[in-house]
């Protein structure tokens, strides 16, 4: 074997992380960043796009759902408006995941990641019978791992951080899975506020409280909810564009891995 970190233990089994995120977070950025991170490590990876409607993909898939459907093509047949399109080609590829899982059981002793990019809507995937199949049947057989991808300057208000972090919390509740909230753009924007408000509850009171557009009540019982949900999960800062926090985040994926292995 001339990998020096994979499929030499027995049962070696690659990290599976799948990215989630809102339109725009950037997640396929962060999927070429974090995979040519893991080249520089020379650990072999094995990338999987799941977004029928990409452009162009700034990395080499090792599948890729547009080669399987083409969203415009689904739109046509079903008469159905993009994001129709989007879901039903998600609907078509599941159908033939059990191919996928071979292709990457082939592969899994070799590998120390598998990366899966979903489409820019958030909700196709995590709001899908699909999702949830491809989630599950990944999570059955491999450490699986949620990135949750943050679009951290566009979380700066208070009222868009708490949205944005309890559609996280209902993804993590409804996965069950380990999880790395992963604060991108920091290039733009520094993470800290962030981390400053979910450390300190009356920090982020006080920082709700000048927001006087928001229902002050209704947020002050999520704000309770949600410390328990951050007591649960990890944190990253990085930049997909500079590569700024990759060891940061590669040490909580082993933890959230861990996690894994003791929980699941
Ligand atoms: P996706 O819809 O979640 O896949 O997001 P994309 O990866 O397509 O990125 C959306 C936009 O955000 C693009 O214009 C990216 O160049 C930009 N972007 C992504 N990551 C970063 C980052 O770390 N810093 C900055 N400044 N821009 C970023
Ligand atoms: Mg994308």
């Amino acid at each position: 074997d001339s990998s020096p970190s994979a499929g030499q233990a027995e049962g070696h089994q690659p990290t599976v992380i799948i990215c989630i995120g809102m339109a725009g977070s950037g997640k396929t950025t962060f999927m070429q960043r974090i995979n040519s991170h893991i080249h520089t490590l020379k650990k072999p990876g094995y990338v999987v796009n799941l977004d029928p409607a990409v452009g162009q993909l700034p990395f080499g898939a090792n599948i890729d759902i547009r080669d399987t459907v083409n969203y415009k093509e689904v739109m046509k047949q079903y008469n159905l408006g993009p994001n129709g399109g989007i879901l039903t080609a998600l609907n078509l590829f599941t159908t033939k995941f059990d191919q996928v899982l071979n292709l990457i059981d082939k592969r899994a002793p070799t590998l120390d990641y598998v990366l899966l990019d979903t489409p820019g809507q958030i909700e196709i995937f995590t709001w899908s019978a699909s999702g949830a199949i491809i989630t599950d049947t990944l999570a059955a057989t491999y450490p699986t791992v949620v990135a949750y991808i943050i679009d951290t300057p566009r979380s700066t208000s208070p009222a868009t951080f708490m949205s944005n972090m309890l559609y996280a919390c209902s993804i993590l509740y409804k996965t069950k899975l380990p999880f790395v909230l992963v604060f991108n753009k920091t290039d733009v924007v520094s993470h800290e506020f962030a981390v400053e408000w979910m450390t300190d509850f009356e920090a982020f009171q006080a920082a709700l409280e000048e927001d006087t557009s928001y229902m002050g009540g209704l947020v002050s019982s999520m704000c309770l909810v949600l410390e328990e949900f951050y007591k649960g999960i990890r944190v990253a800062g990085v930049s997909a564009v500079t590569g700024a926090g990759m060891d940061e985040l590669f040490t909580a994926f082993d933890e959230a891995r861990k996690e894994y292995e003791t929980e699941y």
